[in-house]
């Protein structure tokens, strides 16, 4: 390594608020910022300083982004790859570590709140149900981007799970066709998050049925999550964290999780 580097930050699903404070940090101090321009909020931007180079990635091809990068921190710039929400889903990344580090640039990551996360905030739900399911599965259908076969949504829906769909927004009928198919209800509690914590989010909460036609109104069909399953009305069941006859590590009690 040349001792030169890239950090990427996660800026967080959109309120420029949501980027952690490290994040922020890098951004104030960055002389370039190259960022998603399709999904990265323009107000997460301010963070930089007047004199910082900004460069949008949206049209430009990996290798010339990667030249970008290099140039730059090679002439001892501070440089920022800025990703949506966090870099761990969804942010192609890996490619872009294995170019840096074949110019011996290494590379630092700043976590970010991911829109599923922002999603559920916005909805006030807890993915994991007292009771119900402790799992919630993040995928995506397939479309032009091939998702392997075992991870089909017939066979995700089988586990029963809340289910949080990212980059699917276009393809909500296949969606549902795919779960009533698999066996999930017409009637299991749907939601569509749109642009959660931007200034023009839209949340709908329906049923798996209905849950294309709501879209089509609101005119949604990019930038938005999918989320499927029970926990969008939880039954009113209680965690055993808080109950008086289950113990864990700060209250006394019998033997109990975390
Ligand atoms: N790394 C990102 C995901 C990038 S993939 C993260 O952690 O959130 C891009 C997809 O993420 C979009 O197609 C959409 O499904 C989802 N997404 C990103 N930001 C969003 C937001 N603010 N609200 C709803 N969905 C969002």
């Amino acid at each position: 390594m040349t001792g030169h580097s890239v950090s990427f930050v996660g800026a967080g699903p959109g309120d420029p608020r949501l980027i952690t404070v490290l994040g922020r940090d890098l951004l104030e101090k960055a002389d370039l910022v190259l960022y998603a321009g399709s999904l990265v909020s323009p107000a997460i931007l301010d963070w930089c300083s007047k004199d910082c180079r900004l460069v949008d990635s949206a049209s430009i091809d990996l290798e010339t982004q990667i030249n970008i990068m290099v140039a730059a921190a090679e002439a001892g710039q501070k440089v920022v790859r800025l990703h949506t929400g966090d870099p761990s889903l969804y942010g192609a990344i890996a490619e872009q570590i294995t170019l840096l580090g074949r110019q011996g640039i290494a590379v630092s990551i700043v976590p970010g709140v991911s829109s599923f996360q922002a999603a559920a905030a916005r909805l006030a739900i807890e993915y994991t149900i007292p009771g119900g399911t402790q799992t919630v599965i993040c995928s995506r259908r397939k479309g032009r981007t091939p998702v392997p076969d075992e991870e089909s949504l017939d066979r995700l829906a089988a586990h029963g799970s809340t289910l949080v769909l990212f980059l699917s927004s276009g393809q909500a009928q296949a969606v549902v066709d795919d779960l009533i198919a698999a066996g999930r209800s017409k009637t299991t509690p749907a939601a569509c998050v749109y642009r959660a914590t931007w200034p023009d989010e839209r949340i709908i909460r329906t049923s798996l049925t209905d849950l294309p036609q709501a879209m089509e109104e609101a005119s949604i069909e990019n930038h938005a999550l999918l989320i499927v399953g029970d926990c969008l009305q939880p039954s009113g069941g209680r965690s055993c964290l808080y109950d008086r006859s289950f113990s864990h590590g700060f209250r006394p009690g019998g033997t109990g999780d975390e």
